[in-house]
């Protein structure tokens, strides 16, 4: 049966700061990330099922990428979990949300991690295709099933 495509777009804003990176980006700044999800599979065919012609209903996605991801990254703040201590007790001064990463939050790091949370929760006959997450209005970074296999 044919197999289709369903994306999804979602938005936070999280700040982090890249250890050691020889430019601006070492110190705490702020982005407005768009996050789009795509998964794939076939539509279901059951005149008998609520959910009858979707792949998946959008608000489950939702709700998977929302309590996964948004809700944990929305508002706060990533820094590498490799930080000195002044550093982390300082910075946890100043907000209640700070995430220590285990990598350094780069675009590309992150989406890899989302990657991975997303698609374990993900149901059995649905696969994630892609995601794309968008840094800036200029700068994404993309992460394909197909390149990771
Ligand atoms: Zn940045």
């Amino acid at each position: 049966m044919t197999r289709i495509r369903l994306t999804k777009e979602f938005k936070f804003e999280m700040s982090h700061a890249l250890k050691g990176y020889d430019g601006l980006c070492k110190n705490i700044h702020g982005h407005s990330y768009k996050l789009r999800v795509t998964i794939i599979g076939e539509p279901l065919n059951n005149q008998n099922h609520p959910k009858n012609g979707m792949v998946m209903d959008f608000g489950d996605l939702k709700r998977i990428v929302n309590r996964e991801i948004i809700d944990v990254y929305d508002h706060t703040v990533v820094i590498s979990n490799s930080e000195s201590d002044a550093v982390k007790e300082g910075i946890g001064k100043a907000t209640e949300r700070i995430i220590f990463s285990p990598y350094q939050p780069t675009c590309e790091n992150l989406i890899d991690d989302f990657a991975e949370k997303i698609s374990k929760h993900l149901p059995d006959n649905i696969s994630l295709y892609s995601l794309r997450l968008d840094e800036t209005a200029s700068s994404y970074a993309e992460w394909y099933a197909s390149d990771n296999v």
